[in-house]
Parts: structure tokens; sequence; C-alpha cells
């Protein structure tokens, strides 16, 4: 059994759904669970329409929803040319619309937009691909199963940001989607949706089918997770920075959630956890490019001896803007035992998570992305301590696991930026990532400078294209 997840540009038209087509079909001996997303665009759309209901803007909602219909309609129309089959998608799309428009009246009737009515929104994007791709599927002559993901996702009640029941979900996908294969070829379902106990829509947060294809995939106990998005793989780094950013062939586990984590947007930050409690590989592939080899995440690597003891040590740079940083500062932290635990103790109280830490003697900066409750945190810090807050920052994240055993990886790459101001920096207690901090408007001109620094000379060809 394998996983194939393709994101939202793979599904984005008519030509990018035949390609997803033809890529299924040569796996159709692999039982595939295949994962997809909304068609790109979608998921920001209805965003966009259950925020216009709520301002009382109920036209230009309703207008979103009808080019929701029309994009799907279309698409339909192109792909499946069965009138039984098309008949049931439209019904399918008009069911989905008609939902739709009547959460706008409700939502622009009471004025408020709660994160549960935000995801019955949200959650609509992957329903409406799958009931197009489907039948599309049927079209090409597969024996394709449509199963709804909230079935088997169940979650608890953190609406936009659900946290998944894992033994659940195996339990379920046992008895729910493992017997389809006795009748079928292929199952179809969807990423990045969910339902609570009670059955309410929920959704695991933006960019999350990668994390649920890696959920599906461990509590199937897969040969494989396949991630099929619209670059060649994981690559050096992101290429809308550096165009020419080349392919890595294969990463550790911990490199690609380091990455991840650290905003490469190719991969959910959550997406590895699963897939190595269970040492599944994932494979990252271009829809567009599909015999191209892509990236292989995996526990062990097999590297050659020039690989070993090349002095390329860095394996991609990430970066992850908007970032906040917190000074804070306190003369009573000198000698004090429990003062980190009282700051941290306000992010934990706050629910916000703290990416980069560093401290001295009398200080400790750390850098969030949530805002959400930013003054309340000023507000409670502000007690005990003097605070500062700078908004606008980035990270920057250079991850490789030969860093450990390389001295001079930071005069490299300071050395190569050494006219930017550096607000924070970290080595994270794994020694595989190097972090720093700089003002957002820098970041192309950083990524840029240690790309070049890093990537620019012979490379050995078993990791990087
Ligand atoms: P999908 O819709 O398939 O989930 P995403 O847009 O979420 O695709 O992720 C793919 C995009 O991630 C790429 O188009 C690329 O712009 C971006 N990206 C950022 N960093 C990297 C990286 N290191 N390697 C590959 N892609 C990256
Ligand atoms: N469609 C969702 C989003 O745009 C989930 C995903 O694509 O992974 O966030
Ligand atoms: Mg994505």
């Amino acid at each position: 059994m394998i996983i194939i997840k393709f994101g939202g540009t793979s599904v984005q038209d008519v030509s990018s759904i035949r390609s997803v087509i033809n890529i299924i079909k040569t796996k159709l001996h692999k039982q595939p669970v295949v994962v997809v997303s909304a068609v790109a665009g979608v998921t920001n759309q209805l965003i966009e329409s259950a925020r216009c209901a709520v301002a009382g803007k109920k036209e230009e909602s309703i207008g979103i929803l009808n080019n929701l219909r029309n994009r799907h309609l279309e698409i339909a129309e192109d792909l499946i040319k069965d009138s039984g089959e098309l008949d049931n998608v439209n019904k399918a799309i008009d069911d989905i619309v008609t939902k739709l428009a009547n959460l706008v009246e409700g939502v622009s009737l009471i004025g408020e937009l709660t994160n549960r009515s935000l995801d019955m929104f949200a959650a609509q994007g992957e329903l409406l691909s799958s009931h197009v791709i489907a039948p599309a599927m049927k079209e090409a002559d597969m024996a394709v199963q449509w199963f709804d993901a909230r079935q088997v996702m169940v979650t608890d009640d953190q609406f936009a940001g659900a946290v998944p029941n894992i033994p659940l979900l195996a339990d379920k996908c046992r008895t729910l989607i493992r017997p389809l294969f006795n009748e079928c070829q292929v199952v179809l379902t969807q990423g990045f949706i969910g339902s609570t106990s009670s059955g309410v829509t929920t959704t695991l947060g933006r960019g999350g089918s990668d994390y649920s294809a890696a959920l599906l995939g461990a509590a199937m106990d897969a040969e494989d997770i396949e991630i099929w998005t619209d670059v060649d793989g994981v690559l050096t780094t992101d290429p809308r920075i550096v165009t020419h950013a080349r392919r890595v062939k294969q990463m550790s586990f911990r490199e690609a959630s380091e990455l991840a984590y650290f905003g490469a947007k190719v991969l959910h930050p959550a997406t590895i956890i699963p897939a190595v409690e269970k040492n599944i590989p994932v494979h990252v592939y271009n829809t567009k490019n599909p015999d191209f080899g892509g990236t292989l995440i995996a526990a062990t690597l097999h590297l050659s001896t020039e690989a070993q003891s090349s002095s390329c040590v860095i394996k991609s740079i990430a970066f992850k803007k908007d970032i906040t940083v917190f000074n804070i500062t306190s003369s009573r932290m000198l000698l004090a035992h429990g003062y980190l635990y009282s700051i941290f103790e306000i992010f934990k109280k706050h629910k916000t998570a703290v990416d980069v830490v560093s401290t001295t003697e009398v200080s400790v900066s750390l850098t969030i992305d949530n805002l959400e409750n930013l003054d309340s945190i000023v507000r409670d810090l502000s007690v005990f301590s003097q605070v500062q807050v700078e908004s606008r920052r980035a990270i920057v994240c250079l991850v490789g696991e030969q860093m450990r055993k390389t001295a001079g990886i930071a005069a490299r790459t300071f050395g190569a930026i050494r006219d930017i101001n550096i607000n924070m920096v970290s080595q994270g207690a794994s020694e595989i990532n190097l972090t720093f901090v700089i003002d957002e408007k820098d970041v192309d001109t950083v990524v840029k400078r240690l790309h070049d620094e890093f990537f620019s000379g012979p490379l050995p060809v078993d990791i990087f294209e």
C-alpha cells in the first residue's frame, strides 16, 4: 500500500488532472490511497468568501462561490464525458455550493466568523476537487472509490489547526479503508480535513494535506508516502528566490523536519513526524516532470564516500518571514532560578509557540510567528521584565547533517553576509542547523548570497542534481 498526495497546483486544471491520472495509473499494483488538495487558490477563495460574508458583503461572497462552481464544472465537463457521472458531479458541486451559500447567510446575519465556521468554508475545497477527480479517474477506466476523509480523520475541536486522534485513525483505516480494496483498485480521499467526534468539520491548518497524507501512511503502514507538487523535489532553497536552486536527491528525516519547520513550504512542518514513527520513506516528486527522480527523505541515506567527505555540508536553506522578536530584560534574572520558566509559562498560557531562543545573563531573546495574543503576552511579561518587541524580522536556517562534523560553517555563513545586521543566532542542540534572525527586507540578499556560497561549486552527484 502507498499514499500518493497531489497538491493544489497538481490538480489546478484539466491538463494537470490528466497528468495526475496517468501517474496514478502506473501505481495501481501498489494499492494506492490518493490524497488530494483543493484546486490551487480555492482554499484562499473560500476563506475570502467567508470574510466577505462577515463584513456584510454578501454579493461579493456569493460571487466568489459562483466562480468556484463554474471553475469546477468546467474542469468536470472536460474530463468526464459519461453523462450519468457528469450529472452526479454537477449535483455534488451544487450541493456544496448551496451549503456554502447558506453559511454565507448565517455568517452575515450573525456578523461573527468563528474558526469553527471558517473551517466549514475552507474544508469544501478538498471535497469539491475530490468530487471531480474521482469520476475522472473512473472515466479513465480505474476502479476507484471516493472516500470522505472525515470518517477516519477524527480530531479535537481546535478549529483551523485541529489535532488528529492517531490511534483512532489507525483503527478506522483498518475497518473503513482497507476493506475497500476488495472492491476497487484505488481509494481517493481528501487532505486537510477532519471531523470532531461529534461530526463537526475541522481542518488541520493551512498546507495540511501533506500532514494528512503522512498520517494516513503511518496509520496504514504504507510502504511509501509520495508527495507530488509543482517543483522537482526538495530544492537547495526556495526557487522563488533562487531560480537555479538545485534538487536535493536525498535527505534525512531530521533535515527535512528542520527545513519544513523553518519555512520550506514544499512540506507542511508536521509531515515528517508520522513517517519517522513508522520509518516510512517520503518521496517528493514533480507532477509536471514525473520521470525525474524527486527527493527521497528517509532515516538512513546511502552516501558515496565522495559525498561523505564532501565540503558541501549544507543541504538546503529555508527562511520564514513575518517573525516577531521579543527582547526580554531583567536585572532580576541575574542568578535567579526560575526566571526562564516564568517567561515560557507566559507563552504557554497564551498558546504561542516559540521558535528561536537565545539568552545572556540578563536578557532573553526569542521569536514567535503567531501574533494573535501579542498584547496579552507583552502585558504579562512586563510585570517582571522590560520587553522590547521587533516586528518584520525573518528567520534563516541552514540545514545539513554533516554540519555537525565540519568546522568553519559559521565563518563561511557570516563572512558571506558580513554587511548584514544579524539580530539573533542559534545553533540547535542537534547541530544539524544554523539559524539566525535578520531584518525581513534582507531575506532575498541573504538567501542568494548563501546559496552562492554553498551551492555554486561542484556538488556530490548522489546528493544533488
Ligand atoms: P502543493 O500545493 O503541492 O502543496 P506548495 O505550494 O505548498 O505545493 O509547496 C511547493 C512550493 O514550495 C514550491 O512551488 C516552492 O515555491 C516552495 N518551496 C519553498 N522552499 C522550497 C524548497 N526548499 N524546495 C522546494 N520547494 C520549495
Ligand atoms: N488546501 C489547503 C490549503 O490551501 C491544504 C493544502 O493544500 O495542503 O491550505
Ligand atoms: Mg503544500
